[in-house]
């Protein structure tokens, strides 16, 4: 399952703690993304009422999860949050959902659902994928330098 045995795997949670990333933030930092490729925001429902970290007063279960309460507004994500990079790729995997939620909400109901399971959890694993490669990292700040095989620090032309 190792694409590149022998490579040092990359680990920027440190990174983030340094630079104080909060939950909040990583779900913005998602967001951005994607709508830096022309998808949709969360609506501020989203942010009002979805359950983002553990709550102290209560048991849940903690296995994230997004939901589509089907009135075309109430989008949630469920998640005991943790300041982690495997976290990180969490956040955008269930926001894939919500995305995917925002994108049929104004069909008929029967038709607010995945062609598919597998199209459903690809979205985010789409975006999860991306976010995870060293250049991207390196975009959004996390990551201060890299060596590529060819011996500089550059990103190669091609
Ligand atoms: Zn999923």
């Amino acid at each position: 399952m190792v694409p590149f045995p022998g490579k040092p795997f990359l680990d920027v949670t440190d990174q983030m703690v340094r630079q104080g990333y909060n939950v909040t933030r990583m779900f913005r930092v998602a967001e951005e993304f994607f709508t830096s490729l022309g998808l949709k925001e969360m609506p501020t429902e989203f942010w009002e009422k979805s359950m983002l970290v553990k709550p102290a007063d209560r048991e849940v279960v903690c296995h994230a999860s997004a939901w589509d309460f089907y009135n075309r507004k109430d989008f949630r994500i469920k998640q005991c949050t943790t300041v982690t990079m495997e976290q990180l790729f969490t956040v955008h995997h269930e926001m894939g959902h919500i995305q995917y939620y925002l994108q049929y909400k104004d069909q008929p109901v029967d038709y607010r659902h995945g062609a598919n399971p597998g199209f459903h959890e690809a979205i985010g694993d789409v975006m999860s994928l991306s976010v995870s490669t060293p250049k991207h990292l390196r975009e959004i700040n996390l990551l201060d330098s890299l060596t590529y095989d060819n011996g500089n620090n550059q990103i190669p032309s091609h």
